[in-house]
């Protein structure tokens, strides 16, 4: 669906749209796991110039297969405080907003002076919840993929590309 080459282009222009509106400021990225760990690591190299620091946290809210059960259970929390801190989530893909909606309101819980995401992939077809998405790579049609971090099954999670999984409603 995508190529590396233009997952790369797009990083490096998040990045510096990231570093250009928190000029002056000081930013802690939440890498959302695991699926977001290579976004993540390509994006930070990406903003120039913004001090910042990288917290991560896991949640759960797929099965081994393809269908969002809109329960999100958290896996690994913040290692430290983000009160009064720029908070930036990091999303492989916005599907259908459940997990980001849920993040955001637990995130509000723990009084960041923001909280804003930047998401790789959106898939608009698949929304049940409206959610802010103010920094995103691409929008998608409805496909399961995989690739740079994104999984299937755990699978095809090093593969530099985005690729689409043919009957993925398989996977059970
Ligand atoms: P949502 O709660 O927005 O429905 O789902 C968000 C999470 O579901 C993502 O962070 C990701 O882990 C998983 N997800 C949604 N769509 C896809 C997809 O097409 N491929 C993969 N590998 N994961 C997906």
């Amino acid at each position: 669906m995508l190529s590396a080459e233009q997952v790369a282009a797009r990083v490096r222009e998040l990045g510096a749209q990231i570093a250009h509106d928190y000029h002056g400021r000081k930013l802690v990225l939440v890498c959302v796991l695991k699926g977001s760990f290579i976004f993540m690591a390509d994006l930070i190299r990406a903003i120039d110039g913004v001090p910042l620091r990288i917290e991560f946290l896991g949640v759960r809210s797929y099965g081994e297969g393809t269908q969002s059960t809109g329960v999100v259970q958290i896996t690994h929390d913040l290692g430290r405080s983000v009160e009064d801190e720029d908070v930036l989530f990091v999303e492989d893909i916005v599907d259908t907003g459940l997990t980001i909606a849920h993040l955001l309101d637990l995130m509000r819980t723990r009084r960041p002076a923001s909280v804003k995401v930047c998401a790789l992939l959106h898939k608009p077809a698949r929304r049940r919840i409206e959610v802010p998405i103010d920094y995103l790579g691409f929008t998608i049609e409805d496909k399961f993929v995989v690739g740079y971090g994104l999984d299937w099954g755990e699978r095809y999670r090093e593969v530099p590309y985005i690729a689409v999984v043919e009957h993925a409603e398989l996977a059970h």
